[in-house]
């Protein structure tokens, strides 16, 4: 297993300073996205023998929910996306419940969201950073704050019955080493069956240490941190 160096801290990010960053970026792909777009690869998750529950996906740090609406909801029942910024996940809101109504006018920063307005498929919507997010108590932490669910409505609610996917992709920069190891352990909990749930990270990287030792490289614009490798954490 890879450790992560919890000791080494060069400047941390700063929860309040990178949402301040993210919410003078405009409420659109183009604001969560710095690279040039490439066709999709998604194809279909083999579904395990015998599986008839619906599965389940976490996005953290989800934006205006490119992940959720572009791959999650193509592969999986019920999606829980979570982001902190009040323009961002208000944004998400707002084209789940157009994709709800029928009214989403696609074009190609805005699909319309996969079994929503069948409701096959639901999303639920939550505001909260990922410092505060405990995958098995999504709404637990009094900072989080849940905008609503659109699409399927189960019997009971399921909320708390973990994930068979936790994504994270470009917002693990937003959480010190300590807090990101901390974070994976509380994802780990948060899996529906060890064997066959997944953590996805989607990072930038930067190159190791000089002693190719892992490498953290601060930066302040968004009071983030681009790291040399991320550490899978096994275990407790
Ligand atoms: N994952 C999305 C958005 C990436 S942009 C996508 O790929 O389209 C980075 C996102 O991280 C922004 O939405 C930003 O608001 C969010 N973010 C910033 N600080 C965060 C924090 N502390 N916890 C969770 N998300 C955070």
């Amino acid at each position: 297993m890879s450790q992560v160096d919890t000791t080494y801290t060069p400047s941390q990010p700063d929860v309040e300073e990178g949402i301040e960053y993210w919410s003078t970026q405009p409420a659109s792909y183009d604001g969560v996205l710095e690279l040039s777009t490439v066709p999709s690869a998604i194809r279909p998750l083999k579904t395990p023998p015998a599986h008839t529950r619906r599965t389940r996906a976490l996005d953290v740090g989800a934006g205006v929910g490119r992940v959720t609406s572009d791959v999650l909801l193509h592969l999986v029942s019920d999606v829980v996306l979570m982001e902190p910024v009040e323009g961002f996940v208000n944004e998400a809101w707002k084209r789940g419940a157009s994709s709800a109504e029928g009214i989403l006018v696609e074009d190609s920063s805005h699909a319309r969201w996969k079994g929503i307005q069948n409701k096959t498929k639901s999303v639920t919507v939550v505001q909260g950073t990922l410092q505060a997010l405990d995958p098995l108590h999504p709404l637990a932490d009094p900072t989080t704050k849940l905008l609503g669910r659109l699409g399927y409505e189960p019997a009971e609610e399921d909320l708390e019955s973990g994930f068979d996917v936790i994504w994270c992709q470009w917002c693990l920069g937003h959480l010190s080493n300590v807090d990101l190891v901390a974070f994976f352990k509380r994802c780990r909990q948060g899996l529906r069956d060890p064997d066959n749930s997944i953590i996805v990270v989607k990072e930038n990287l930067c190159h190791n240490a000089a002693d190719g030792g892992p490498e953290t490289v601060f930066d302040p614009s968004d009071s983030s941190l681009t790291r040399y490798f991320i550490p899978l954490v096994r275990g407790s």
